[in-house]
């Protein structure tokens, strides 16, 4: 049975991500920072609970040890938004963005790649955003943190191609679902955001689910490297 790990997959994007995942026959494992609600998704869908904040080393690599085993494939999903104009950002926001939004890919993906590299090889997917390629207003340290998981990204398919680790980035636009979720409830954003799309659409949480997938597939066998947009 192939093995997955979420992290942030507790709701949004991740949950729908583990839904899929389990549907498709993998073992997954629901990492969220409330064991709790990492429970609830769990046993809907008979994956395995755990419970880290993924900016916390010593917490994700208890996480990994109460997993078992080395997964397939990591989905660094985990992600959180903090708004407002650079000139009014405390450093404090700042800095927890960058820790739970990009440091965090650094340390959970180097102690899944680690445990990959002795089982052969893996696959690693990090969720970054439309604004890690286009900022827009009141997103700043989001829109940094998001550019950097793509280069980070990168970084880490350079340097673990060689153990049969595979690294790419998914960047959603405007998805009907999670953090955006409350946004959408006010019908003129949902008119003004989707006719903003070519496709005059939102997004779910299902077609991120689907790219997701599809990249932790044998079909995306020599696909690293790549941000794929799902906007
Ligand atoms: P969400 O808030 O519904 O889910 C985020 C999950 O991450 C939550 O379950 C939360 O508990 C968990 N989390 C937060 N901090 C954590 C930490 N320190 N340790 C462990 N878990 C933590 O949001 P979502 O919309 O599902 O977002 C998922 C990812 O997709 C994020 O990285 C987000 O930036 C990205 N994204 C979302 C959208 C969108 O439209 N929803 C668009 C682009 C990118």
């Amino acid at each position: 049975m192939p093995t997955m790990i979420v992290t942030g997959a507790a709701s949004g994007l991740g949950k729908c991500i583990a839904e899929h995942a389990a549907r498709a026959g993998y073992k997954v494992g629901v990492l969220d920072l409330v064991l709790e609600r990492a429970q609830v998704v769990a046993e809907s869908i008979g994956g395995v609970a755990l419970e880290a904040d993924v900016s916390d080393l010593p917490s994700v690599e208890n996480a990994f040890e109460t997993f078992g085993e080395t997964p397939d494939v990591l989905i660094n999903n985990a992600g959180i938004l903090r708004t407002g104009p650079l000139l009014d950002h405390s450093l404090e926001d700042f800095r927890r963005v960058m820790d739970v939004n990009l440091t965090s890919v650094f340390l959970v993906a180097q102690i899944a790649a680690r445990r990959m590299k002795s089982a052969g090889g893996g696959c690693i997917i990090n969720m970054s955003s439309i604004n890690g390629i286009n900022p827009s207003t009141q997103c700043g340290a989001y829109a940094t943190a998001k550019a950097g998981v793509i280069a980070l990204s990168k970084q880490m398919s350079m340097e673990w191609g060689a153990y049969n680790i595979r690294v790419n980035t998914i960047a959603p636009g405007f998805i009907d679902a999670g953090m955006q979720a409350p946004f959408f409830e006010n019908q003129g954003v949902r008119d003004l955001r989707s006719n903003a799309v070519p496709l005059k659409r939102l997004g779910s949480a299902d077609d991120v689910a689907e790219c997701a997938l599809f990249l932790a597939s044998d079909k995306a066998q020599y696909i690293s490297g790549e941000n794929i947009t799902v906007d």
